[in-house]
């Protein structure tokens, strides 16, 4: 068996390693376009904000027999007929399966000035290491910087230039930050939080032009405004890549179209991570491009013949010092029949809405210090009942009462609870390792990759192990 996976971003080295720990004989090539090896691309906002090195977010190399991985290597096409797949040096590769896992690029709105081949070089995207090393490159010794894009990635960014020392801009189109995440409420209080940590958010302002030259920037608004600065930073989302497919004919609508074995319309060709397409959705997080990874060795492996992929609810965490944001499904559900309540102190920079279906919880937004922040997230994950008082989940505690059941004590936590929302590994997960012999962090990561996803879990699996230590009597460890 050959399988050639193209991609080898954070779904394509997973794979592989997937793959050759089910079956050390298969051959496995895995082909990716950027020139290093795989690394961790959530934590290049770390290692924008200067909290992480380089070799701090590469991921553990892949290596054994019959895996050959070549960075620096881009596919050009795929011969569904011959069954090779064609680099752009000219070289054909055979495959008997193929993978594709060519993950997202970032837009680059069609503005004067901005062309998406050829940015002016004070103007750089956030999607890969060169870019973060080339938004670094120019913040050295810069002043000021415009963040275009007020989502998620944008304001990453724009907390890691400020961090540095820059006086930081977020130009946003919509009338509220992280508005696929937020509501206008939650928006409201985040842009406070922002000023005081040296940012300003213009909303509702759509950029017009840009102009760059050797001194600077200029972003120009369709309202007339204008912001000069050092450095621009483009954050208008990503779009999968899926040219490779449509030029092979394969179904491609948003994503490439795969099914419930993550197949896509040619039943020998696979595709995982962003740039696939699952019921209706795209990806674009890295929980269900891990999740992919798994299902899709064990069918290629011949495992269990009845593995499927499903979506799992995902929440969002926003990775930026001084900002503890926490949200999960539809923050404004349209469903009228659904319990909304929340709280905002815009002051502390603290706003919390639950909205609860019946007593489940359909979706959660926590920005600032709420001590319940992690039993939330468990509630949201397993479906659980919401208390009756639900103040002890919107405030973290009630009048009186004393904090709502804390999700950090290990010894409380049902098994079910997720720890990693990144890899899916419950408490459960962690206690069975320790009953088979691992005794320290490192040997649970091997076991689970538990904390190798955005790293925010790893105090709560430390936990865990100094509570699995502490109380090392055979009764507590079967629990
Ligand atoms: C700054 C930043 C922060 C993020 N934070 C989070 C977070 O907190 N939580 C979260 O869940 N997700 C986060 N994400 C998103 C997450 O990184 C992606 O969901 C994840 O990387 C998807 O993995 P992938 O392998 O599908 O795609 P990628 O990691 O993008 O890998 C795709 C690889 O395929 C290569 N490729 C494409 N075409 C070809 C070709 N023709 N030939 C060869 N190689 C090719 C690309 O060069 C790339 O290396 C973040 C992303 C960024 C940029």
């Amino acid at each position: 068996m050959r399988v050639v996976v193209v991609g080898y971003g954070m779904a394509g080295a997973r794979l592989a390693g997937e793959l050759h720990a089910r079956d050390a004989d298969m051959k496995i090539t895995v082909l990716g376009a950027e020139a290093h090896r795989a690394y961790n691309r959530i934590l290049l906002s770390s290692l924008l904000a200067g909290k992480m090195s380089e070799s701090d977010v590469a991921l553990a190399e892949i290596a054994g027999h019959g895996l050959d991985v070549r960075p620096g290597v881009t596919v050009s096409a795929i011969d569904r007929a011959d069954r090779t797949v064609r680099t752009a040096a000219g070289e054909a590769i055979e495959y008997d399966h193929l993978v594709l896992a060519t993950g997202s690029r970032a837009l680059v709105p069609p503005l004067p000035g901005l062309d998406p081949t050829r940015l002016p070089e004070r103007v750089a995207v956030f999607r890969t290491l060169d870019d973060c090393r080339r938004i670094l490159r120019t913040a050295t010794g810069a002043r000021t910087a415009v963040v275009l894009g007020g989502g998620l990635l944008g304001l990453e960014a724009a907390r890691g230039l400020a961090g540095r020392g820059l006086d930081v801009q977020v130009v946003h189109a919509v009338g509220h930050l992280m508005e696929r995440q937020l509501d206008p409420g939650a928006s409201a209080v985040l842009v406070r939080t922002l000023a005081d940590l040296g940012i300003t958010a213009h909303l509702d302002t759509t950029a017009a032009s840009v102009a760059a030259d050797d001194a600077g920037v200029t972003l120009h608004s369709a309202d007339g405004r204008e912001w000069r600065a050092d450095l621009l930073v483009v954050a208008c989302g990503v779009r999968p890549e899926t040219s490779l497919a449509q030029a092979a004919g394969l179904a491609v609508e948003r994503g490439i179209v795969v099914d419930d074995r993550l197949r896509t319309s040619d039943r020998r060709i696979s595709a995982i991570g962003d740039c696939a397409q699952h019921d209706g959705a795209v990806g674009g997080l890295v929980a269900p491009a891990w999740e992919q990874a798994r299902v899709v060795a064990q069918v290629i492996a011949g495992g269990d013949p009845l593995t499927r992929y499903r979506p799992l609810p995902t929440v969002t965490r926003l990775k930026a010092a001084g900002i503890d944001l926490a949200a999960m499904g539809d923050p404004a559900p349209a469903d009228p029949a659904y319990e909304e309540l929340s709280f905002t102190d815009p002051a502390r920079g603290t706003y919390a809405r639950l909205v609860i279906d019946g007593d489940r919880l359909a979706g959660a937004i926590l920005l600032g210090d709420n001590p319940a922040v992690g039993t939330v997230i468990q509630l949201f994950d397993r479906g659980g009942p919401v208390p009756a008082d639900r103040r002890t989940l919107l405030l973290g505690r009630a009048a009186g009462v004393p904090a709502a059941a804390p999700a950090g004590t290990p010894a409380l936590m049902p098994d079910a609870a997720t720890v990693c929302q990144c890899n899916t590994v419950t408490k459960g997960a962690l206690v069975r390792c320790w009953r088979a012999g691992a005794r320290s962090v490192d040997e649970m990561i091997a076991a689970t990759h538990a904390t190798t996803g955005c790293g925010t879990c790893r105090d709560a699996v430390d936990g865990i192990l100094d509570w699995l230590h502490a109380a090392d009597t055979p009764e507590v460890a079967r629990r």
